[in-house]
């Protein structure tokens, strides 16, 4: 872990350590031998690592549990959650087991260790943040428990050191019939039972899955799952409060502070960096400004609405331009092409007026002026959805911002009629997305539905990976996966292009 001390000196004797001893002194830092593929996250990293492995490590895990929380959201089946995951837990967390005979078995065990550590400081700091990266950790966790080698497994739950008692065979003859009646089952089904504390296992309990007698849950041994995820849970639950406790002395580190801040600021709505490669999309000719008019058909409903009211009334306030703008930019309308489209659009007024007051602004989003402040000459970068959904709510007569967050529910829902979504269980479900304030699984919502079609077709054909497919984060991505599956067939081959990120 990035060198700390904050967990092993109490405050009052740090002052006594001589510092140069502490300078020169032997590191104490260790690497671990990561045994198994599970981890109960008990033991704290402690070797050192660079501040970049530090945020990328925990960026790749946090879009492993954004996307979880999507499947989650939207009631998928721990089946189909284990299908959608599948290529995306390989792509930004793989976890192997030791069969697979990997090569970087370790340095995949150590990722994961060190970036489920860096979560749980960015998120232990509020009772909401903590029962949601509880709740996501624990999905994670399950899944991979179910599909593990079975023989690891098992290695792995002894280490575990789980108060269970095997039930004996003298009380299993007792309590048979009563077990057996408990869980519902047939005479002879069940061989192996352990004994539990019954508040252990408040989810078999619950579900009336185990027998209790004598404050002891019985419990079938292929329950087994539920005992150690809860067990799990509850350590994990009882770490973050000990973490939390222990985070006002993390304030006073100014590098780790902002990172830290970032990551859970991203958890709240996610985060993701423009793509150059969202500008080059196969099969569409350079886009000129006679173009946008088609083109707003495979536009978020941001986009949407920002184009529909600079057609009702010529005009855009200040920051609907620029979000406006940011976009048509990321979609790879040129700037001279840009500035047509803008001088067309305002038919009501004068050149000159259009010269003076707007132009500069156009040609500032695109870093063809402007000083170092500027990006460096490349202009701005056009707006994630965080972004977007983070800022001030527009005011009277200003259109920007995500209608998902800022209209009311009857204004949305004939935005959405309008734009052509008539489907109405997704218009249902898109009202109980907003209400609970999930706007971006409201945007996904609607984007399945609209592409319904073609996305069975990738799926069916194979022809689309599920990274391909996973949940929209940027207005951009939206624009070029909603005009890649309306045109199939057409040329394009998917979606093609690097992972290049802008700054
Ligand atoms: Fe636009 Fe993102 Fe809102 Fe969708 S969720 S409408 S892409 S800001």
């Amino acid at each position: 872990m990035i060198r700390h001390d904050y967990s092993r000196v109490e405050p009052k004797r740090r002052a006594y350590i001589d510092p140069k001893k502490r300078q020169f002194a032997k590191a104490e830092f260790a690497q671990q031998n990561y045994e198994h593929r599970l981890n109960f996250y008990t033991l704290p990293p402690t070797a050192e690592i660079t501040l970049e492995e530090f945020e990328t490590w925990a960026i790749n895990r946090l879009k492993v549990l954004s996307e979880l929380e999507a499947c989650s959201f939207r009631n998928r089946s721990q089946e189909e959650t284990a299908e959608y995951m599948t290529s995306i837990l390989n792509k930004y967390l793989p976890l192997r087991s030791n069969s697979s005979r990997g090569a970087n078995l370790q340095e995949e065990r150590k990722r994961d260790h060190y970036s489920h550590f860096i979560l749980r400081l960015a998120f232990s700091s509020t009772e909401d943040l903590r029962r949601r990266f509880s709740h996501l950790e624990t999905i994670l966790f399950r899944l991979r428990f179910r599909e593990d080698d079975p023989r690891e497994r098992q290695d792995f739950v002894r280490t575990l050191d789980l108060e269970w008692e095997e039930v004996g065979e003298d009380e299993k003859r007792e309590l048979r019939g009563q077990m057996l009646a408990a869980i519902g089952s047939k005479k002879g089904e069940e061989q192996d039972w352990f004994k539990v504390d019954w508040e252990r296992v408040p989810e078999l309990v619950s579900q009336r899955k185990v027998l209790l007698k004598r404050g002891m849950a019985y419990v079938p041994a292929r329950e087994q799952t539920s005992l150690v995820v809860a067990e799990f849970t509850k350590r994990l639950d009882e770490q973050l409060e000990l973490t939390a406790r222990a985070l006002p002395r993390l304030d006073e580190d100014d590098r780790l502070a902002p990172i830290l801040a970032h990551l859970s600021q991203s958890f709240t709505a996610p985060e993701a960096a423009y793509s150059s490669s969202d500008a080059n999309i196969d099969g569409l000719s350079a886009i000129n400004a006679g173009a946008i008019d088609t083109l707003s058909q495979n536009f978020p409903l941001c986009m949407q609405n920002l184009h529909m009211t600079l057609r009702a009334n010529s005009h855009l306030k200040h920051y609907g331009r620029l979000q406006y703008t940011l976009f048509l930019k990321g979609i790879g309308l040129s700037l001279e092409e840009c500035i047509i489209f803008w001088r067309r659009s305002f038919k009501l007024m004068t050149d000159d007026k259009f010269h003076k007051e707007y132009k500069y602004n156009i040609r500032h989003s695109y870093g063809d002026v402007g000083g170092d402040a500027n990006r460096r000459g490349r202009g701005y970068t056009p707006y994630s959805c965080q972004k977007i959904l983070t800022e001030a709510l527009p005011g009277p007569g200003q259109t920007h911002g995500c209608p998902y967050r800022t209209f009311t529910v009857e204004n949305l829902t004939g935005l959405l009629q309008r734009v052509g979504v008539q489907d109405r269980e997704t218009l249902q479900g898109v009202r109980e997305d907003v209400k609970k304030q999930r706007y971006h699984v409201a945007c996904n919502r609607v984007f399945e539905s609209v592409h319904k079609k073609e996305i069975k077709k990738v799926k069916d054909e194979g022809s689309w990976s599920a990274t391909d497919l996973d949940t929209i984060v940027h207005p951009n991505t939206y624009f070029k996966r909603s005009w890649l599956l309306k045109h199939l067939g057409e040329g394009n081959a998917g979606i093609v292009g690097g992972d290049k990120m802008e700054e």
